[in-house]
């Protein structure tokens, strides 16, 4: 049988069994956002909806998201354990989709200006742990059909530190729906003192060494890990390394344990193929395809024009959207830029991002030096990021550490060849310029090891070259906007887990 007539026939089997998934995450986009946990959070869904899945999103009701939404129906009121107030569910659509999103509304812990974790000025809001605490107890709620919305899932899928008490209280219930717990990133765990813990009048059951308990402290991301059925991360790699010392965050133990009781995989997030499209990018002035690349040179002029650079189709363009902190490499990123500027490299940077002040601080004074080489705005730009996409030659995304990473299969689509460290997501979506692979036509970007200035600045070297030989350049672009990341893939690799959790319960 040919594979395209075996992978339809997976399809329609998986399709054929309809399965209700709450899916809850306290960042969806457009509604709120951060970052990529957004993303996924609204692409995820979408996708396994579009597989006739019967799935919900919930999420906090935040001042921002209601605002956006307007008026949204009220579906249940619940009282839960710990808090004097009733809590509502409101009902809402996810814009552009019939995907449902619950929204669990509490005035006091999410009607305020700010971010959904900092305030105004960039500080973690003081009652972070209320506040999640009371959104994962209104998700046990709903999951166990307490709010009485009768409609029970069969999984219950959780997403990072703030949904992390869920697995943890629902392994407290029976019957109960199977958990997945799935890893965006490591480096945030929702740890809060034992007073803490106390105060939320939290089941004394969970504060042991195998449950929340996190030398002396409560870890929210460890109720994930112990107690959900399955955990996943977003990429395979990521997978492997969160069970080592470097990336583990002191629960590499606990992690490499629950690996080898096959409890823990790790599926590659896919991207939105509609919204990240060259040929209908609303964003940008000049649409492209492998069929016509031409116009990518012109969103490369307007970018230049938009950030005040001399405009030069020769000139090798990098560009960076991310936030500003040290995983992203955004150090490594301005020192060996700074390098290849000293030494009069025909070369420029445009970066787009916010966050620490000292890396703020650094782009400034790399700007001042070689105002004509460098652009940066600081902030939050949806509409920006797609024309740096479009726009430059090759993207920078040196992470230290990157569970999967958004931007590089951005890059890979618009036929901008990224430039990433060895690790997580960024390891499996991208293949090295070498020369084997080049030949092969496998090469889609560049890779380089150890997280180091010197390593940066080699492979930039490397680009440089290859960038002064057009057809070379152009066929590894070529390759790259083939690459398929479309959901489809991850979506059905999620539906398939779930399968066997249900099986299995
Ligand atoms: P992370 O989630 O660690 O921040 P990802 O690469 O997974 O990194 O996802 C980041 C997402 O946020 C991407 O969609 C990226 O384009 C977007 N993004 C990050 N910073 C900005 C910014 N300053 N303006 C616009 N989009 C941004």
């Amino acid at each position: 049988m040919p594979l395209s007539v075996y992978n339809w026939v997976i399809v329609q089997f998986w399709e054929s069994i309809v399965r209700k998934i709450l899916f809850a995450s306290s960042e969806v986009h457009p509604l709120i956002k951060t970052g990529g946990l957004a993303d996924v959070s609204a692409s995820l869904p979408l996708a396994l909806s579009q597989m006739q899945q019967d799935i919900r999103i919930i999420m906090p009701a935040y001042r921002a998201t209601l605002q956006q939404l307007g008026e949204c129906p009220l579906i249940a009121t619940v009282k839960l354990e710990g808090y004097h107030q009733p809590v509502h569910i409101l009902q809402a659509q996810l814009p552009d989709s019939d995907v449902a999103v619950l929204l669990v509304d509490s005035p006091e812990h999410f009607d305020r200006d700010g971010g959904p974790y900092c305030d105004t000025q960039g500080g973690d809001w003081a009652d972070n742990a209320a506040r999640f605490a009371l959104f994962c107890r209104a998700v046990v709620a709903v999951a166990t059909n307490q709010a009485g919305l009768d409609w029970q899932p069969d999984v219950v899928h959780c997403n990072d530190w703030q949904t992390g008490l869920i697995p943890a209280l629902l392994s407290l219930e029976r019957p109960r729906p199977a958990t997945v717990f799935t890893i965006h990133n490591m480096a945030y765990q929702g740890l809060f003192s034992r007073e803490v813990f106390e105060m939320l009048d939290l089941p004394e059951a969970l504060w042991q060494i195998e449950g929340i308990e996190f030398y002396g402290m409560m870890s929210f991301m460890k109720g994930g890990l112990v107690y959900a059925d399955h955990i996943t991360s977003v990429s395979p790699t990521y997978a492997q390394e969160i069970c080592h010392y470097e990336y583990g965050y002191g629960l590499e133990g606990l992690l490499a344990l629950r690996s080898e009781q096959s409890r823990l995989s790790g599926i590659v997030n896919g991207i939105d193929t509609q919204e990240w499209n060259p040929q209908t990018d609303k964003f940008i002035g000049h649409h492209y395809s492998i069929k016509n690349l031409r116009p990518k040179s012109l969103n490369k002029k307007a970018l230049q024009q938009h950030f005040f650079l001399p405009e030069s189709a020769e000139t090798l363009m990098f560009g960076m959207i991310s936030r500003l902190v040290s995983q992203k490499g955004v150090d490594l990123t301005i020192d060996a830029i700074h390098r290849l500027l000293a030494e009069g490299k025909d070369i420029q940077l445009v970066c787009l991002g916010s966050g620490e002040a000292g890396f703020e601080q650094d782009l400034r004074v790399l700007r001042a030096r070689f105002p004509d080489r460098v652009g940066i705005q600081f902030g939050y730009d949806e509409a920006l990021a797609h024309k740096i996409e479009a726009g430059v030659d090759a993207f920078l995304m040196p992470s230290r550490f990157e569970p999967c990473g958004l931007n590089q299969m951005y890059s890979l689509r618009y036929g901008t060849l990224p430039v990433v460290r060895n690790t997580g997501g960024l390891a499996d979506t991208v293949v090295d310029a070498s020369e084997e692979n080049r030949k092969q036509m496998l090469a889609t970007g560049f890779k380089f090891t150890k997280p180091t200035v010197e390593d940066l600045y080699d492979t930039l070297l490397t680009v440089n070259e290859l960038f002064s030989h057009p057809r070379l350049w152009r066929r590894m672009m070529l390759t790259a906007m083939v690459q398929d990341f479309s959901w489809i893939n991850s979506a059905q690799a999620y539906l398939h887990l779930y399968q066997q959790l249900v099986d299995n319960s």
